[in-house]
């Protein structure tokens, strides 16, 4: 008797477009799996645990610019698991730091940004800690095989929502087509610092006590800042102590990608004291440290695809969805992951 293939569909990565995905397919009652190798969801929106605060090290807010995403940003208020922010958003330029104003919404996880991707990962079934390293097999029978060489399948279709220079290693041996595409997506790396102190920080000259968030120019003295946000500035996380997430510049992140996280850390918060207005010194952190993203953007789409298909398909059962089909944003990632569950779930009724 020959043994029919499974119908699950496997998806690697359980960021924001793996989960956009899945749930597409979940609410229609198909099954689904996700492989993870982190210890939970969240990819580039997680938030790290630190002994009194908070901080999120990946996405600092979202904006909303497509309906879709609009409604599912609407959801997650409804659900208590988002909130507008910032409210007091500053920037700061050579003559100074001046309120930000614009007429974008903007909004964050809320207490943490994970609170968004922990919300959608309800009810589905995600492999934690389990790297997919390669996959087996062909047209409507994949088999994922882990760091352990653990055999996960076999499930009908594979969709891969990892960066796409990771989803690269796991397509090029099956399908030279989604390689090419992979190839022509570059994802620029970011490092992102975090700063915790003991007290909190001093009124600054010239800037309401009540600031957020504060953007720098690139051409702000030079600086490697681009964001820096207050943690305990975010909803739900009045009861923390002070402390800063501290995103560099994507240039200056490339340059000092083999940087320590120590020296990165020390770079980072250096430049952020340079760039208070009035000289002002900074207390001394009681901890200091700095997370590398080797993807954290994309910035270099491909040429010639149909507009408007923000995931890409091959005809043995493999697809790729994320934020390097699309944007280089939460609201992008989300829209690729989606999009592809509503195409899948097209196929299959
Ligand atoms: C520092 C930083 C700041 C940012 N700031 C903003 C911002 O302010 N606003 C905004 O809108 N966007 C921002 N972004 C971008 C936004 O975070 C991303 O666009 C979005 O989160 C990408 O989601 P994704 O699901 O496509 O990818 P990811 O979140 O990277 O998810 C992919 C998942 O795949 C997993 N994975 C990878 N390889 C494997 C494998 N072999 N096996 C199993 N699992 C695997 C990863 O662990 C990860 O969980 C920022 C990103 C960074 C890094």
């Amino acid at each position: 008797m020959t043994s029919r293939p499974n119908l699950d569909t496997a998806i690697i990565g359980a960021g924001i477009a793996g989960l956009a995905c899945a749930r597409v397919l979940h609410e229609a009652g198909l099954p689904v799996t996700l492989l993870e190798k982190a210890r939970g969801a969240g990819g580039r929106m997680s938030s790290r645990r630190l002994p009194d605060a908070v901080v999120d090290l990946g996405a600092q807010f979202f904006s909303v610019r497509d309906p879709a995403f609009g409604r599912q940003v609407e959801a997650w208020r409804q659900a208590g698991c988002a909130s507008r922010w910032p409210e007091s958003l500053w920037s700061a330029e050579a003559a100074g730091w001046q309120r930000h104003r614009d007429d974008r919404e903007r909004f964050i996880g809320s207490p943490r940004m994970s609170a968004v991707t922990r919300h959608l990962a309800e009810g589905l079934t995600i492999i934690a800690d389990t790297r997919i390293e390669h996959l087996e097999g062909n047209a409507g029978r994949w088999w994922l095989v882990d760091q352990h060489g653990e055999r996960h399948g076999p499930f009908a279709q594979v969709v891969i929502s990892a960066p796409t220079p990771q989803a690269h290693a796991l397509v090029a041996a099956h399908d030279a087509s989604l390689a090419a595409a992979c190839e022509a997506v570059i994802q620029r790396p970011c490092w992102a610092a975090w700063a915790l102190f003991d007290e909190p920080l001093p009124t600054l000259p010239g800037v309401d006590d009540d600031w957020q968030a504060v953007r720098l120019s690139p051409g702000h003295g030079s600086s490697p800042l681009r964001f820096v946000t207050r943690n305990h500035r975010k909803p739900g996380r009045a009861d923390q102590g002070e402390s800063l997430s501290l995103l560099a510049h994507l240039d200056w992140s490339e340059a000092r990608l083999e940087d320590s996280p120590e020296t990165a850390a020390e770079a980072l918060f250096d430049a952020f004291q340079r760039a208070l207005p009035g000289g002002l010194a900074l207390p001394e952190p009681r901890e200091l440290g700095a997370h590398r993203w080797r993807y954290a953007q994309p910035d270099v789409f491909a040429g010639g695809e149909p507009v408007n298909l923000d995931y890409r398909r091959s005809a043995s059962g493999l697809a790729l969805c994320g934020d390097g089909w699309r944007g280089p944003r939460v609201e992008d990632a989300w829209l690729s992951g989606h999009h592809l569950g509503e195409a899948l779930l097209a196929d299959a009724s």
